[in-house]
């Protein structure tokens, strides 16, 4: 048993590898995190996945979970891309390479969203790649139309280069911004994912929680512990995903086999 040297305020939660390891539920884990959440820490659920929007992982956290899981306790890497875009100029027009999550993220938001462009015209602020399980070379051709003959900036939901599917792994977002980067040559201005820190900043912001009063907790050393580390977090590697199947270890401020193996204080 470790016990957790602080009380922290707010637990930013990874999904994949953490709660569940597709459609299995990690018990140990789960039962941990509702504890804590009972004991009244905070919890946000953080996923570089931009496939599903917050509401269908409302719904699926809060059958899991067993409380109600708000819209303040998930950030997706799309929901993340479209508050951003907020930020950075309003209502934007976006040609999106993706899924059904991310487009209703940028939509909520605001956004205007095209899927297919006419080549040539120039209509959109911003590109916006994400993982997109029918992606084709038509979609990829207009994307690369926009950035090349009218200057587009490029955006990524993240740079994952595989996503873990039973059996295995399969192409990540990553993959296709690589494939983006490679035929013209640019580099995305922003990326929402982990190992970037803007989810996290995001969750911050949202509940007025310091960096110092968090936690990570994440079962990948490149993605959520390096993420930690960038933010200035304590972090927990979990070794019921990723790094527990490779056998990888980093220098996370904890490490445990499961969460059961970790002891939290009462904020
Ligand atoms: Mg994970």
């Amino acid at each position: 048993m470790q016990i957790l040297e602080k009380a922290y305020r707010l637990f930013l939660v990874d999904l994949d590898g953490v709660v569940w390891r597709g459609k299995e539920i990690i018990e140990e884990n789960v039962e941990w995190l509702r504890k804590a959440h009972d004991s009244g820490i905070k919890i946000v659920f953080v996923t570089n996945n931009s496939t599903r929007s917050r509401r269908l992982y409302m719904e699926r956290l809060s059958a899991v979970m067993g409380w109600d899981v708000g819209p303040d306790e998930i950030i997706t890497s799309g929901y993340a891309v479209a508050a951003r875009l907020v930020d950075m100029c309003g209502r934007a027009r976006v040609l999106v390479i993706g899924e059904e999550g991310l487009i209703e993220e940028l939509v909520e938001q605001g956004h205007l969203v095209y899927t297919s462009m006419d080549p040539g015209s120039c209509l959109v602020d911003y590109v916006v790649v994400g993982l997109d399980r029918l992606v084709s070379y038509h979609k990829l051709w207009r994307a690369h139309q926009a950035i090349r003959k009218c200057g587009v900036p490029l955006i990524a939901t993240n740079t994952d280069n595989v996503v873990p599917v039973e059996g295995g792994d399969a192409p990540g977002a990553g993959a296709i911004l690589a494939f983006l980067e490679r035929s013209t040559g640019a580099r995305p201005v922003f990326v929402a994912g982990k190992p970037e820190t803007y989810m996290f900043e995001l969750a911050l912001k949202l509940h007025g929680v310091h960096a110092v009063e968090a936690l990570v907790i994440g079962d990948r050393c490149d993605t959520d512990i390096e993420a930690a580390k960038r933010a200035g977090m304590d972090s927990v590697l979990v070794l019921t995903g990723v790094a527990g199947e490779r056998g990888e270890l980093c220098d996370a401020t904890y490490t445990v086999r499961s969460l059961a193996e970790l002891q939290f204080q009462k904020p």
